[in-house]
């Protein structure tokens, strides 16, 4: 079968910086696979080739088997490629419902009935995602004026809407208080796992890398220079001296809390 996402010798580079180096990585279905690495390593160089912002230099990109070499990053998401963004980007004036449904509507694109009103379609799909993140009560309300840390999980709803199979998060708790951090990705793990969905995440948390992910990649100055388990990722040598002064890297998962 099919690995959600494939990437293979992956290499980008800005005039004459290597930002991506020879960088290889793959990741299954139902799994949380974490990015790391000091700032500037080359993360977010690695999602925007992934979601198609930006063209790699050499190396390949399989996303269910396809290769994506050249697609636009509207072509990446139609394959079925969610993303939820660091900045959140919902539209604030209009509601939490709405927000959903325009992205049911994009997803769709046809009306099929042109006597439906357009506030009703796709309203029973999006009010089902917005219970399963757990905003339900708030879908009436501009996104606007949504606490900080409910405007995520309305953006993970949105990512969902788009029935992705590979997920894509670029720290999807920063700016959020430990526990309600920690919430949020118990959600996103519980999620992922009954829908099968992949996902890869940047996170600075330390504490929801190592008590979330099943699989750990850490880049520094653009090479991949360790992967494995949490446990694995832990007791790297490379990792600790990367780490050393910079990061606490916890003695244990903190799973469950
Ligand atoms: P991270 O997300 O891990 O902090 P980035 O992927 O943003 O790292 O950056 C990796 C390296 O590439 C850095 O040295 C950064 O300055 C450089 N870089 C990233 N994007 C650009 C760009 N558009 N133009 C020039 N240099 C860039
Ligand atoms: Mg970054």
């Amino acid at each position: 079968m099919a690995k959600v996402l494939e990437v293979n010798h992956l290499s980008k580079s800005f005039g004459g910086v290597q930002a991506v180096n020879d960088v290889s990585f793959h990741l299954e279905k139902g799994q949380l696979l974490a990015m790391i690495g000091p700032n500037g390593a080359g993360k977010s160089t690695c999602f925007n080739l992934i979601n198609g912002q930006l063209r790699p230099d050499s190396g390949t990109i399989r996303i269910l088997g396809k290769d994506t070499r050249g697609m636009k990053p509207r072509h990446v998401w139609a394959l079925g490629v969610g993303r939820t963004f660091q900045i959140t980007a919902t539209f604030t004036s209009m509601t939490v419902l709405e927000n959903v449904q325009m992205v049911f509507l994009s997803t769709h694109r046809r009306i099929r009935n042109v006597w439906h009103k357009t506030a009703d379609l796709y309203r029973d799909e999006a009010m089902e995602l917005l219970r399963l993140v757990g905003v339900e009560s708030q879908w009436n309300r501009p996104c606007g004026i949504l606490a900080y840390g409910d405007l995520k999980r309305v953006e993970l709803a949105i990512a969902l809407a788009n029935r992705p199979k590979l997920l894509l998060m670029d720290e999807p708790t920063a700016g959020m208080g430990t526990k309600e951090r920690l919430k949020l990705m118990e959600l996103t793990s519980r999620i992922v796992r009954d829908q099968s969905i992949g996902v890869l995440f940047t996170e600075h948390d330390m504490d929801v890398v190592f008590g979330h992910a099943d699989r750990i990649i850490v880049l520094s100055y653009g090479r991949l220079i360790a992967e494995g388990t949490p446990e694995e990722v832990r007791g790297n040598k490379k990792v600790k001296e990367i780490y050393f002064g910079t990061y606490a890297v916890p003695p244990c998962a903190t799973s469950g809390v």
